[in-house]
């Protein structure tokens, strides 16, 4: 079985870790396809390319892009795409200065309740991009001693009726999967599990998915149990829907799973690489 982990973040957007640094490490827990999938931005990409080519792992272009469904924040996950069309770029960029306003109104929904310095905080655990999102603000809760670790913290804060929470326009649906695929790629749901949709809500966003031309799920997350794994992995048997894994990896002790040794796609999944070049040079 080969490693492969299609979902991770580099401190380009809110990781820890350099992309360069987070190859590295993927290179010695055994890695070999990775995609790096930063919200909002694809600034990473060519420096975990170049680090990829030397540790001899398969590099996937990759992006996280946030989007408003329903009310309601959905997270699509663009595999292969080119960082370099226009309508991405473009796209992407419109989403990273809605996060720097959004930052500002997280600050003073947090200066309400108490909470002072919330943004200089925030912003000192950015990277040189200045993408800025609830991750940063968390870091600095904890590190204030609000909360005790980043668990506690989202638990505590910065979610809906909680302090710090703001609501947010993002993407919508159809803009994020037009880039993703005009672009080249693959659109695929994140972690479908955490949005704790409804049944009739979740098939109308697979439905809706689908009919603007996404063609996978995530089936394997660190934001699914086991449980939940056979539940997306059915939905995707059933829908036609190619199959994706990716630990959601942030950093070394702030995530549930590491880089890569994922547990395998269940029978009968069609993996989302099934016709990946890329892939199959492995
Ligand atoms: P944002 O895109 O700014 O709304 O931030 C979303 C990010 O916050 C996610 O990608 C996670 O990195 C982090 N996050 C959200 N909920 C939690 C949670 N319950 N525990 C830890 N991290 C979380
Ligand atoms: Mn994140
Ligand atoms: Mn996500
Ligand atoms: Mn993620």
């Amino acid at each position: 079985m080969l490693d492969i982990d299609l979902h991770c973040h580099s401190n380009v957007s809110d990781g820890v870790l350099t992309p360069a640094q987070l190859i590295n490490r993927a290179a010695q827990r055994g890695v070999v396809v990775l995609a790096l999938t930063d919200h909002d931005d694809v600034a990473g990409l060519d420096e975990a390319r170049l680090a990829a080519l030397e540790k001899n792992i398969t590099f996937i272009n990759g992006v996280e892009i946030s989007v408003s469904w329903r009310g309601r924040t959905i997270h699509i996950l663009g595999l292969n795409i080119d960082p370099e069309y226009q309508p991405l770029f473009d796209g992407l960029l419109a989403i990273r200065t809605g996060r720097t306003q959004r930052a500002q109104n997280i600050a003073a929904e947090l200066e309400k309740a108490g909470i002072a310095g919330s943004l200089e905080g925030a912003y000192a655990y950015v990277g040189e991009r200045g993408l800025i999102g609830r991750t940063h603000f968390a870091r600095f809760l904890v590190e204030k001693g609000y909360a005790k670790d980043m668990k506690s913290v989202f638990k505590k804060y910065l979610v809906k009726g909680k302090p710090g929470y703001t609501s947010h326009e993002w993407a919508a649906l159809s803009e994020a999967i037009a880039w993703i695929i005009g672009s080249g790629g693959r659109a695929v749901i994140a972690h479908p599990a955490r949005y704790n949709l409804g049944k009739n809500v979740l098939n109308d966003l697979l439905d809706e998915f689908s009919a603007l031309g996404g063609s996978a799920i995530e089936v394997i997350s660190a934001s699914h149990t086991p449980q939940q794994m056979e539940i997306f992995a059915a939905h995707a048997r059933n829908r036609g829907l190619l199959a994706s894994c990716g630990s959601d990896f942030h950093g070394p002790g702030e995530s549930f799973y590491d880089l890569g040794r994922l547990p395998e796609l269940p029978t009968g999944c069609v993996p989302v690489w099934h016709d990946w070049n890329a892939f199959q040079n492995n």
